[in-house]
């Protein structure tokens, strides 16, 4: 149960059907869901009464071609688990404390690129860049050998906010639409080499794929778990937002074959604290706006989001290797599914 966009206008997801919206009049025959996100709460409720009353023509979602559900405005992504987090910084800094200082005290983020977002189905083109292996003297530059995935859970704003303005874990609900899965394709040889100091750039613009369904908020309230406990307590402005774990089933195929089964549930970082912390200095909202949680990767093995994670730097993706995303919350409703494959490098 979500909603997506297609040829006609807006469509509604149901089972592997997908339902087109375009008869219910303006808000549902927009190429977007932009004038949908804009509109706020309470019509959102009576969007999703609407479609699921519709009996408008449907057909099997297989045979639509989907379009990015919405106009991206701003993406940031995050890197709110604590597993990932911890995982990364001991591959990244071995010889250091794998967590910085301030991960604890706020959810850390990198400002990623609106326009190379895209939907589910894009195939990815590998990403040519500067790489500099460890006992190199110079960089060369040349397509990525180290290309990864992250599984990652995200949301998107409807409704925005003023500049100056905070916007408090507890209004998060108010302005947030509804979720997508998130692939942010990641160049590790090139992100290593650039991320000093000022964080991921080339590494990871190059592409991030979005499903195209758009599931909303108000469909996943039976999911929200209590999130992991936090120590140390926030700080005031970021304290809350601990009944809005997300019991999400994750999975990733690569192939054909399960590499990873997670759960969106352990991030140590909520959605809601996320937007507070997004909007802590009073960096407006605007409609559409992306932000992504960072990789998910949980205790166990198996579980984490990324393949420098699942196979410890010794396996990346190859030309042609395709990648299947899927999110199933514990309420019944799926996310849409990220698929991509692995195009070679331009010459
Ligand atoms: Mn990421």
């Amino acid at each position: 149960m979500s909603f997506g966009a297609g040829p006609n206008g807006l469509l509604w997801r149901d089972g592997d059907e997908a339902v087109d919206l375009s008869g219910l009049g303006d808000v549902f025959a927009q190429p977007t869901l932009n004038e949908l996100l804009r509109s706020g709460r309470a019509a959102w409720q009576d969007a999703i009464a609407a479609a699921r009353a519709h009996d408008g023509p449907r057909m099997p979602e297989r045979n639509v071609r989907l379009h990015l559900p919405f106009k991206v405005a701003d993406y940031v992504d995050f890197y709110s688990s604590l597993e990932h987090a911890t995982n990364l910084g001991r591959m990244f800094r071995p010889d250091q404390e794998p967590l910085l200082p301030n991960w604890r005290w706020l959810p850390v983020a990198y400002h990623g690129r609106a326009g190379s977002v895209v939907v589910s189905g894009t195939d990815v083109v590998r990403p040519c860049g500067q790489r500099k292996a460890p006992g190199e003297d110079a960089p060369t530059f040349g397509p990525s050998r180290r290309l990864d995935f992250e599984l990652e859970l995200g949301f998107v704003v409807g409704i925005p906010s003023e500049l100056g303005e905070r916007v408090p874990v507890e209004a998060f609900a108010q302005h947030v639409f509804g979720v997508v899965l998130v692939n942010d394709w990641s160049a590790r040889d090139i992100q290593a080499w650039e991320y000093v100091p000022l964080g991921p750039n080339l590494g990871k613009s190059f592409q991030t794929s979005i499903s195209a369904w758009v599931t909303p908020l108000a469909l996943l309230e039976d999911a929200r778990v209590e999130a992991p406990p936090q120590d140390p307590p926030p700080l005031p402005h970021l304290a809350g937002g601990r009944g809005w774990g997300l019991d999400v089933a994750l999975e990733v195929e690569l192939n054909g074959e399960t590499i990873s089964q997670g759960n969106a549930r352990t991030l140590y970082w909520t959605l809601p604290q996320q937007l507070a912390h997004a909007t802590s200095n009073g960096a407006s909202l605007r409609t559409g706006d992306l932000m992504a949680s960072g990789t998910i990767s949980g205790v166990e093995a198996g579980s984490e989001g990324s393949m420098i994670e699942l196979f410890r730097g010794e396996r990346f993706l190859e030309d042609a290797d395709e990648l299947v995303l899927r999110g199933r919350a514990a309420n019944g409703v799926a996310l849409g599914d990220v698929r991509g494959r692995v195009l070679p490098a331009r010459a």
